[in-house]
């Protein structure tokens, strides 16, 4: 960024001050990371000059030689990572790769069946102003009442009622694992596609602890940001090449045109480093700190949703402390302690408040934070919900974890 300096004085201030706020901030945020130097880098470098519709080897544009082997080596690496036949590595973004999966394989007004928004669904599975609430008619599966977890009996009495044409397995806010193969059965037993969304589980799954939905699941997408730790983006993979061939067409030319290969290179150096040892040492830690985080909270006298986690997050219940999710976000805010308000499962608060907050661990994670830390989170959280001021006790402890 120092070439934006004298270059653009205006965009180099505000790129500053957000790198200040990241550095002194308490990033709790489950759908974000801190990408490494090499992968911000590939993501600036002059790939970002280069028109390339089309897929390696066939494109519409000429000089794509290099790119083609930039494409090729992302696409290699995913496969293996995941251990997938097929791979798109084109996707924009997590809901673009969605967008893809829908068009590739079902039609307009087709049934789906997708985890409930307000149970920790996403957007692209089925919110009525989203594409999929607009154009497909969606049931919701909610998480059982008494556990706060799928319960997959619901799930096959929905799928045998509703005779959807794609079931999606995946979440946003679900802290238990997902069980792809009893959705494969269900999926089986009303000829239904099953479409696996892992992005908030996927550097949880290439590093091996996760269920893999890859020999479940027709198709599965993914954004490559979240625990993954790559650049913003989304990739879709499968085991059917044909089925492959479809999405591919999907993308490109479904709805997407030129490509931006400089992402997809950090993409690749993303997968580069997610396929070494230490990945996966980082991912059992994002694990270990999400649990020991929520112990805490629960020491503490919090109801944290299905009373834990298995994964890299989990949801506080904050309507028994009087407060709700944009209550709860203000005073953290306040105090550069950085989460998102959700639903809960049954929330009795209006949607737009939440009547909690999603908590995850992959940023802190990435900072060198260890089970150790845990309750010194759960302590600053608990005071600033409490109104007090933390705020000068946050950034002088994060100035202890340096930023990649
Ligand atoms: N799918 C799930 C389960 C998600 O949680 C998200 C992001 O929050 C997406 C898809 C969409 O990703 P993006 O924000 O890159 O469009």
């Amino acid at each position: 960024v120092t070439d934006v300096a004298a270059h653009d004085p205006a965009i180099f201030d505000l790129i500053s001050q957000e790198a200040e706020r990241q550095r002194h901030g308490l990033e709790l945020i489950a759908s974000e990371n801190f990408t490494s130097a090499a992968v911000r880098a590939a993501q600036g470098s002059v790939l970002t000059n280069k028109y390339a519709e089309g897929y390696p080897g066939k494109r519409w544009y000429g000089g794509c030689e290099v790119v083609d082997e930039v494409e090729r080596l992302a696409i290699a690496r995913v496969k293996e990572l995941f251990g997938a036949e097929w791979a798109n590595v084109q996707p924009h973004s997590g809901s673009s790769a969605n967008l893809a999966v829908y068009n590739a394989l079902i039609e307009p007004g087709s049934v789906v069946l997708g985890m409930d928004l307000s149970h920790g669904g996403h957007l692209t599975h089925g919110n009525p102003v989203n594409f999929s609430g607009l154009r497909y008619q969606i049931v919701g599966y909610k998480v059982n009442p008494d556990t706060e977890r799928i319960d997959m009996e619901e799930v096959r009495r929905l799928a045998h009622e509703h005779r959807p044409k794609m079931i999606i397995a995946g979440a946003s806010a679900y802290s238990r694992t997902i069980d792809f193969a009893a959705f494969r059965e269900v999926a089986d037993e009303v000829g239904a596609v099953l479409f696996a969304d892992i992005a908030h589980i996927a550097g949880l799954v290439a590093a091996g602890l996760h269920p893999n939905p890859l020999p479940h699941a027709h198709v599965v997408a993914s954004t490559t940001h979240k625990t993954l730790r790559g650049p913003r983006g989304g990739i879709i993979l499968s085991n059917d090449p044909e089925l492959g061939a479809k999405i591919d067409r999907a993308v490109f030319p479904g709805y997407q045109g030129g490509p931006l290969e400089h992402v997809i290179a950090a993409k690749a150096v993303a997968f580069g480093e997610a396929l070494r040892p230490e990945f996966r040492e980082y991912a059992a830690q994002v694990i270990k700190n999400a649990q020991a985080l929520a112990q805490a909270f629960m020491d503490k006298g919090y109801r944290v949703v299905s009373g834990g986690t298995d994964n890299h997050l989990f949801l506080l219940d904050l309507r028994p402390q009087g407060l709700n999710g944009t209550k709860a976000t203000k005073r953290l805010d306040a105090n550069h302690i950085t989460i998102s308000k959700s639903t809960l499962p049954y929330d009795t608060e209006k949607i737009l408040h939440g009547g909690g907050i999603r908590i995850g661990t992959p940023a802190v994670t990435t900072r060198g934070m260890t089970e150790a830390d845990m309750p010194k989170i759960a302590d600053l959280i608990d005071r600033a919900l409490k109104g007090e001021d933390v705020k000068a006790e946050v950034h002088g402890w994060m100035g202890g974890f340096p930023l990649p």
